[in-house]
């Protein structure tokens, strides 16, 4: 018998069965709530417990007298009662699992791949710009990585992939593909995506997660959407920033659009601005309170933004979404505590 999930302050139910996690559940439903790394590390999809008991897998039993609980790693104990940060309608989701091919390889920076793969001909997957994939190795491994491509390209995609030491995928897997080689993956996943707004907005990234940045810009080019939108791109050095003369060149043709680009570790030569990502958000705008904010990459990065802009810049919990590259092996639910804002 499934369990009854109530959402605090609507109408709203949905049926959760004993063995199945919340975020799961509302998804089958057709709601979506905030949500990352699927695996308890992130900390995105926290909500309110204000009644029943779940059962946090690796963590143990969480009742509304502890407050919250993560919603992608809860099952229910008995019927509950939950107060998401947002929880919106969303057309059911329709994964697919696709055998792709690797169309082509790149090395755009010395711990950079990008990976372009084709799909079967005539098969499309949907998704939003914004929203990532898993990518499944032969043992059936997953690892999550965002699309970089324009929503409407969707019978491919484009991964740009951080190699990590000892990375099982971005080190050993990849080293040893090649143009044509077959990769599994399943697609669409995620809570992050651009939504509805005349609000102007701010795209924050560091590393690699320009690649979801890029795909909401291309997205918004080729729907000749005009809202407001300020990419501010964090790397280490000048090498790390891998494609950085493609914002650069929308900058120069998109009235809508600007670019600044933020290195914290620059060489003499460089004449742009230094330090932290967010610190030059911080130092450029001091009212966010009509603004969107959409951070992506480093997790310390993203829950530091969010700290500081929610709570010294006016910024609405409502509007700020994000997706913390935290690490998506299976040993993240073990191994790492959940992030705090000030992490
Ligand atoms: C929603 C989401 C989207 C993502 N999208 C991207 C993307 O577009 N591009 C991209 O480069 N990455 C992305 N990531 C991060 C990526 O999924 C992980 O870094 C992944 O674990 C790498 O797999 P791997 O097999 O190479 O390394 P693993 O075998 O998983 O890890 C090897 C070692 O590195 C550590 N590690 C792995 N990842 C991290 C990390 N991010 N931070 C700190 N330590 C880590 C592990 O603890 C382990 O010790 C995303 C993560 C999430 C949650």
């Amino acid at each position: 018998m499934p369990f009854t999930v109530r959402v605090a302050d609507s109408e709203i139910t949905f049926p959760c069965e004993p063995r199945e996690f919340v975020l799961d559940a509302a998804e089958r439903s057709g709601y979506s709530m905030p949500s990352s790394c699927r695996k308890g590390a992130c900390n995105t999809c926290e909500a309110g417990l204000l009644a029943g008991e779940v059962e946090q897998r690796g963590r143990g039993r969480r009742t509304a007298r502890d407050g919250s609980a993560l919603m992608c790693r809860s099952r229910p104990r008995t019927d509950l009662t939950i107060r998401p940060k947002r929880f919106e309608r969303l057309d059911v989701v329709r994964r697919k699992t696709i055998t792709t091919r690797i169309f082509r390889l790149a090395r755009p920076a010395p711990d950079v791949t990008l990976l372009a793969l084709r799909f079967p001909i005539g098969l499309r997957a949907p998704f939003k710009a914004g929203q990532y994939l898993q990518v499944i190795m032969e043992d059936g491994d997953r690892r999550n990585f965002s699309m970089a491509n324009a929503a409407r390209d969707n019978d491919g995609a484009e991964l740009h992939i951080r190699h990590v030491p000892g990375g099982k995928f971005s080190i050993s897997t990849l080293s040893k593909l090649s143009v044509g080689d077959p990769l599994a993956i399943e697609i669409p996943y995620g809570d992050f995506y651009l939504r509805d707004s005349a609000r102007p907005v701010i795209l924050l990234a560091s590393g690699t997660g320009f690649a979801s940045i890029k795909s909401i810009i291309e997205t918004a080019i080729l729907a000749d959407k005009c809202r407001p939108m300020h990419l501010y791109w964090g790397a280490r050095t000048r090498e790390d920033m891998y494609l950085s003369e493609l914002p650069a060149r929308w900058a120069e043709r998109l009235p809508w659009f600007s670019f600044t680009p933020v290195l914290s570790e620059p060489n003499s030569s460089w004449t742009g601005r230094t330090g932290l990502v967010h610190d030059a958000v911080r130092a450029d705008q001091s009212d966010l309170s009509e603004t969107d904010v959409y951070a992506c990459g480093n997790p310390l990065m993203v829950s530091a933004a969010q700290g500081d802009f929610t709570q010294s810049h006016g910024l609405p919990d409502a509007q700020f979404f994000a997706d913390a590259f935290v690490e998506s092996g299976p040993s993240a639910p073990r191994d790492l505590q959940p992030m705090t804002a000030s992490s």
